[in-house]
């Protein structure tokens, strides 16, 4: 049994301390909006290395606020990834924007930079780009272009604590970056929570007001508002783990290249991060033909694996009214057909990555010919520019 996360395996490591903090604030009285909430704030924009950090009670909710912060609203569009959870397009859904979905490149699975400037029109607003697993999408090119046209650039960094792009943090680069604290994710909480990092003061009291029923002081409302705080609780857990997510990063990142080096001679595509990346995997993924049968094959060696995602977002039943069909968006729907997550988490024992390879290997005997199995990255690139150029 490998399960595809742990989480009673990190509490269990440090039990004592979160314990202590649980009970302070059960003891202090004060739950919401609190010294442990500031407390974390600071921190935590001092680790993504921002000027500001507005805590909030989930990613969803940090990235609604950063749109609306950011001025996005009704008749604007938003330029997103379908290869995304669909919090990312709820979000800009509930601000009344439109989401508009560009492909991704299909070597780092993330925004594919040369497809954004035909996705522009004049009601284009911002640019919303996902680090999807961990690792940080094209942030310089994705920057200059929106400089030309004089958009807000918004990370999805749900699942980037700590990665980095050229040495700056995931969060920092573009106007507003929007972080959730779901469990699972690499900072989890003991239930939900989120935030907004900015350097830019006014985008930060908005999402103050913004969060806590646009009160500037008790009963005092000077926008309409949502109810978006933070529990003390919440943050008390996380100031405990923000002390150990550069060991856990680093734990991921050595799992990660220990798959890598396994995987070496199976014909899977695996995660290839840039020279500019600081991959923090969140999720480790691979890329193979007949995917199904292998995720059969290690949920019955009783090895956890998933798929992130299966089906892209312009793809979903609930966002058909959005008019996206089945080959708009190529490169993201060959990866929702062939992603495969291994399980990867700072505690699992980094000798388990043979056990899960091992299993994975057995899968790569009953793969098709070499003929169809998946193609390289390299022909994928190829494929790619050849489409732009026609
Ligand atoms: C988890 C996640 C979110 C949403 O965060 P919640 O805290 O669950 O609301 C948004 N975007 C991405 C890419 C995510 O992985």
């Amino acid at each position: 049994m490998i399960p595809f996360l742990d989480l009673k395996a990190q509490y269990s490591q440090i039990k004592p301390e979160i314990d202590a903090a649980v009970a302070r604030v059960v003891s202090s009285g004060h739950f919401v909006l609190g010294p442990e909430v500031t407390a974390f704030e600071e921190r935590f924009a001092d680790y993504c290395r921002t000027a500001h950090c507005r805590a909030v009670n989930s990613g969803t909710s940090a990235l609604h606020l950063a749109l609306l912060a950011a001025g996005v609203g009704p008749g604007d569009e938003v330029i997103t990834v379908s290869m995304t959870f669909v919090a990312t397009t709820a979000a800009i859904l509930y601000s009344g924007a439109r989401p508009v979905f560009v492909d991704v490149d299909p070597v780092t699975w993330t925004m594919d930079p040369d497809l954004i400037e035909a996705a522009i029109t004049a009601r284009t607003k911002a640019i919303l780009p996902v680090h999807l697993h961990g690792l940080m999408a094209d942030m310089d090119s994705i920057m200059a272009i929106a400089r030309r046209h004089g958009l807000v650039v918004i990370e999805d960094a749900a699942q980037a604590h700590g990665a980095e792009y050229r040495g700056r943090r995931a969060g920092s680069i573009g106007d507003l970056g929007c972080f959730s604290f779901y469990p699972g994710k690499n900072l989890g909480a003991f239930g939900e929570g989120g935030a907004v990092v900015t350097d830019r003061p006014e985008f930060a009291r908005r999402v103050s007001l913004l969060r806590d029923w646009g009160q500037e002081a008790k009963y005092d409302h000077v926008i309409p508002g949502y109810n978006y705080r933070m529990d003390e609780i919440q943050s008390a857990v996380l100031n405990v783990k923000l002390d150990y997510i550069e060991r856990w990063t680093e734990a991921r990142r050595s799992l990660a290249e220990r798959y890598n080096a396994l995987l070496s001679d199976l014909p899977f595509a695996r995660p290839q991060p840039p020279r500019y990346a600081r991959h923090v995997y969140h999720v480790y993924a691979v890329r193979l033909e007949r995917r199904d049968d292998a995720l059969t094959l290690l949920r019955d060696a009783g090895i956890g694996a998933g798929i992130h995602y299966p089906v892209p977002v312009h793809l979903q039943r609930a966002y058909a009214e959005l008019g996206y069909r089945a080959g708009d968006l190529p490169v993201t729907e060959k990866l929702a057909n062939d992603f495969l997550s291994l399980p990867i988490y700072p505690e699992l024992p980094p000798e388990r990555a043979a056990e899960v390879v091992g299993t994975l290997r057995s899968a790569a005997a009953q793969q098709p010919s070499a003929a169809t199995r998946v193609e390289h990255p390299q022909s994928v690139m190829t494929w790619s520019h050849n489409r732009r150029a026609s």
